[in-house]
């Protein structure tokens, strides 16, 4: 399935003020986060990839810029409350979304960065016109893991939560 959106297009739902369009760690519980967090910081300090910083709300996010989240759990153990849990892990709701107005590749500058990196193959090309290529993401074979986001030279890719059911093939 092709998903192209607007660069930086984060939703901006809230719940009871929680915004939705923040990514908490694998394993966390949304809405209620906020709820159940006591900003104790042991996710971060347990994530071997270090891609959980604490926010400016003093909770912990996923920073995708670092480098790719494994799905290692270890965040999830850590945390000594019910912010979050191992077992929801599998339900993680974040995809892939790729800029084409930002994408090189659209723009007529070779670049398959993103595609290199994927290694789930779930980018793909399409040859346009003019020199350009077009960048199509298929958000059933997508993690979420975030890869293609830290490595993107200009910044085309962000995860962007998924509002329908995801296939077996990426929970
Ligand atoms: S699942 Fe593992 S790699 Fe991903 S954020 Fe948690 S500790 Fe880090
Ligand atoms: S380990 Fe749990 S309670 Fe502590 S900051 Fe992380 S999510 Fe919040
Ligand atoms: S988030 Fe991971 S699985 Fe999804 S397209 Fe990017 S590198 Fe591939």
């Amino acid at each position: 399935m092709s998903q192209l959106t607007s660069r930086r297009a984060f939703l901006s739902a809230k719940v009871r003020g929680e915004d939705l369009s923040i990514i908490r760690p694998p394993g966390s519980v949304v809405p209620g986060f906020v709820d159940l967090c006591t900003k104790c910081g042991d996710c971060a300090k347990a994530c071997p990839e270090d891609v959980i910083v604490i926010g400016a709300d003093g909770f912990p996010v996923l920073y995708s810029d670092n480098g790719p989240c494994t799905f290692c759990g270890e965040c999830a153990q850590s945390c000594p409350t019910e912010a979050l849990e191992l077992e929801r892990l599998s339900n993680w709701p974040w995809r892939a979304s790729l800029s084409a107005a930002s994408c090189l590749s659209m723009n007529g500058v070779s670049c398959r960065v993103c595609q290199d990196n994927c290694e789930h193959n779930a980018i793909s090309f399409r040859l346009q016109q003019g020199g350009r290529a077009e960048p199509s993401l298929d958000t059933d074979t997508c993690t979420g893991c975030g890869a293609c986001v830290a490595l993107c030279p200009v910044d085309a890719v962000t995860l962007e939560r998924q509002t329908k059911p995801l296939t077996e093939a990426n929970t």
